[in-house]
């Protein structure tokens, strides 16, 4: 239970089921890394890769769903993090902000919450920005394995 303080910003002190929907959206940092296919390690279950291959509805430069309010009539497995779901998407890198925020962790500098700069994540490189190739573009998605920078 996290205690509350004024003197805090809202993702250091109020639980993740008190945030508003703003501020709950607001936690996105627009890495765009959970729109790029994850491949679980078969001999390690609950590992996950991450791949540079992504969502045909994503954006490859801007990291931004391109149908956002109706991906899931396009994309059915299309996952909406929420305070009731964020302890079992253990397929989120450590570096999303709603995992950070999960694990009591404070946001980074260059997170729009604290730079007020939305492209900031593409600046310092912490986005698949320019990065990622179509999912209608590859044959085996094991040949398309990165380590991301872990920001
Ligand atoms: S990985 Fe997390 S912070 Fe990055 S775009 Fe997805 S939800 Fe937002
Ligand atoms: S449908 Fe949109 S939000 Fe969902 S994975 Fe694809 S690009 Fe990301």
């Amino acid at each position: 239970m996290r205690s509350e303080s004024v003197n805090e910003p809202f993702w250091l002190h109020k639980s993740m089921q008190d945030m508003s929907m703003d501020e709950w959206e607001s936690l996105c940092d627009g890495c765009g890394k959970c729109c790029v296919y994850q491949v679980e390690d078969e001999d390690d279950l609950g590992h996950y890769y991450q791949t540079n291959v992504a969502c045909k509805l994503l954006d490859g430069d801007l990291c931004r769903c391109t149908s956002y309010s109706n991906r899931k009539n396009m994309i059915i497995d299309c996952m909406t993090i929420t305070p009731e779901n964020i302890s079992e998407l253990d397929w989120l890198p450590a570096s999303c902000a709603y995992r950070r925020v999960y694990f009591s962790q404070d946001l980074p500098d260059w997170h729009p919450l604290k730079s007020g700069d939305a492209l900031a994540v593409h600046k310092v490189g912490a986005s698949v920005s320019g990065r990622c190739i179509p999912d209608t573009d590859i044959d085996n998605i094991e040949d398309h394995i990165v380590i991301w920078n872990d920001f």
